[in-house]
This record gives structure tokens, C-alpha cells and sequence, in this order.
């Protein structure tokens, strides 16, 4: 299944400073701004950082969110919202405080160098497919079902950090 017109999912995540906070304030000011809706929010996962091993623990989310932004547009205010975070690229892969990918766009499929949907890498990532899954189950990506590809994916030291969802469900 792809996602309806109009529908994107995002994937959340950071390591310094307090993730869930910068979370929650990424899609509050998303919602403010009127550029999207937030449709679903997943749980929180804590989870071991991937790619560049020698940093913190990474916090990750998806959200779906309603919008009427082009995907390009949708994609320069998740950089916009990065920066506001406080978003600095020292290293690929390296710490920050907020990371804040578009996975899918409807049924979307482009690849230039500023934007690839879906998401090339999110397939094989279970910091992304667990969330995902959540709130997306049967998003198909590279032909498989979100849920499929979570059950599949080595989850080793992942956890559910319920305070941290508290924080980004706002309860
Ligand atoms: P990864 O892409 O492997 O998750 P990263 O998120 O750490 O790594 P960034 O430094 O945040 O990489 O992003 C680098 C560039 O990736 C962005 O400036 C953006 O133009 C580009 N990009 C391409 N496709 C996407 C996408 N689907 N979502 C977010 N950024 C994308
Ligand atoms: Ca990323
Ligand atoms: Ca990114």
C-alpha cells in the first residue's frame, strides 16, 4: 500500500540534548505554521546508533502528517525545523539533536540528490521500520510491507521509552 494524496511519513530522530522535546516541537511548529496536519504519532523507541557507533543513543519516532506542501517543500521546512532545533552537520551519520526525514510521499517515487522518496535507506533500518510500523503498517517499501520488514529487522537493544512518548503525545 502507498500512502494517499497528500500524506507523507516522517521519521524523527536525535541524541543530544532532550530528543523528545525537540520532537514534539518539530511537529507542534509543523502544525502552527499550517503547513501539515499531524496524523499519527508512534511510540518512542530508544535505540543504538547506526552507521557511526562511538555516540549516544539515539531516540526515534514516526509521525503521518496531512499536508498541502509539494514534497520539495515539505522537505526545506524539515531542514528549516532542523535548524531550529539547533541542527549542525559536522560528521555523516554523527550526532544531533534532530533529525527529521520524509520515508514516503503518497505514492511518490524520485530520486535526485535533494530528495529520493521513498527514502532509500529506511527499508533497512529498524530505528525507522519499528515506528513505522505502528502507524503505517502496510506501507510498502521496496515491495514490502512496513510491519514485514520491522518483524524482520534486528531490533537488538531496542526499547519502547515510554517517558519520552508521553512527551511527544503530550500527556
Ligand atoms: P540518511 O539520509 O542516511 O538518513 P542523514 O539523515 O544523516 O542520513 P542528512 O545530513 O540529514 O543525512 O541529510 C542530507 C541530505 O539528504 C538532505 O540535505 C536532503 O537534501 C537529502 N535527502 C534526500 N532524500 C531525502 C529524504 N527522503 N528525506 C530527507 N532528506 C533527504
Ligand atoms: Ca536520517
Ligand atoms: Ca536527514
Amino acid at each position: 500500500m502507498s500512502l494517499p494524496a497528500g500524506c507523507a511519513a516522517l521519521a524523527l530522530g536525535g541524541n543530544i540534548g532532550e530528543p523528545a522535546r525537540a520532537f514534539a516541537q518539530a511537529l507542534a511548529q509543523m502544525e502552527a505554521g499550517g503547513a501539515a496536519r499531524v496524523l499519527a504519532r508512534s511510540r518512542v523507541w530508544r535505540t543504538p546508533p547506526w552507521g557511526k557507533t562511538d555516540q549516544p543513543d539515539f531516540l526515534n519516532m514516526a509521525a503521518l502528517v496531512e499536508t498541502r506542501l509539494s514534497p520539495r517543500a515539505l522537505l526545506d521546512l524539515c531542514l528549516d525545523l532542523e535548524r531550529r532545533a539547533g541542527r549542525l552537520r559536522a560528521q555523516r551519520w554523527g550526532p544531533r539533536t534532530l533529525d527529521l526525514d520524509v520515508i514516503a510521499f503518497a505514492d511518490l517515487r524520485c530520486g535526485d540528490d535533494r530528495l529520493t522518496l521513498p527514502h532509500p535507506r529506511a527499508h533497512e533500518r529498524a530505528f525507522v521500520l519499528a515506528p513505522l510500523a505502528e502507524i503505517a503498517p502496510a506501507l510498502t517499501l521496496g515491495g514490502r510491507r512496513a510491519d514485514a520488514l520491522a518483524a524482520a529487522a534486528d531490533m537488538t537493544g531496542m526499547s519502547v521509552d515510554e517517558a519520552a512518548t508521553r512527551i511527544v503525545r503530550g500527556f
